[in-house]
């Protein structure tokens, strides 16, 4: 058998996504597919743009500046999120190619993102990442530390604050991390619930996942050299 094409792998899974909108009463238009795209070839990210997929994730900036620079000025309308862990240190690099930077978890990069967006004139939006599994190896605030730094990320820091981001456990059903998310956003009032990877996407439809961050099961596997699960 055949690998499906890019074009067939993306149609398949924005199929799932609505289906998994459906299924929860929600509107397939409220759950976007961000494709992310760290490690994969040439060939795969410009199969994906031809097939008309616009927004993408990747985990670091460095590789993503190498992908995606001279794509910015070529490719109408791309959207770029930064969903892995940011130094301080690279902030004026993220916030100078990234439309959105989704793993805000500590008041040193607050201040850094501030300060990047002043002096670069652009400030993306930005997502709180919450480690809702409280992994000591994982980045994210703490459940309980959330409210408090959502304040601060508005009041002190100025920052445009949409949403929340989670990676759950990988030995963890997901639904409780999912839940828990979606309830710490709702009474900070935030829309924005990028939740969900290719194992468990529908679930966090499901929760009310209004990003879910698809690698493998768009693109094919990443060969040997795995994720950060950071
Ligand atoms: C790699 C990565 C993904 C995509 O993972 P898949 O399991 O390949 O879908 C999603 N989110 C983050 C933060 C990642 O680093």
């Amino acid at each position: 058998m055949t690998e499906p094409s890019v074009a067939e792998a993306r149609d398949a899974i924005l199929s799932r996504i609505a289906a998994a909108a459906i299924a929860a009463f929600r509107s397939p238009e409220d759950v976007a597919l961000v494709a992310v795209s760290k490690q994969q070839p040439d060939d795969k990210i410009n199969a994906m743009l031809a097939a008309g997929q616009r927004l993408f994730g990747e985990n670091r900036v460095q590789e993503a500046q190498a992908r995606w620079r001279e794509r910015r000025a070529t490719v109408p309308h791309l959207r770029l999120r930064l969903v892995g862990p940011l130094q301080s240190n690279k902030a004026d690099d993220a916030v100078a190619l990234f439309d959105a930077i989704d793993s805000l978890d500590r008041p040193k990069l607050a201040a850094a993102l501030a300060n990047a967006a002043q002096k670069l004139g652009r400030c993306p939006d930005v997502l709180i990442q919450v480690n809702t599994g409280e992994e000591p190896q994982k980045a994210g605030v703490s459940p309980e530390e959330a409210d408090a730094f959502v304040k601060a990320a508005r009041e002190v820091y100025g920052l445009t604050v949409g949403g929340l981001m989670c990676i759950p456990p990988v030995d963890e059903p997901p639904a409780p991390h999912f839940a828990l998310l979606a309830k710490i956003a709702k009474r900070n009032d935030l829309r924005e619930l990028s939740m969900g990877m290719s194992e468990d996407f529908e679930t966090a439809i499901r929760f009310g996942a209004t990003q879910v961050r698809i690698g493998s099961a768009l693109f094919g596997s990443r060969g040997s050299a795995e994720i950060s699960k950071t």
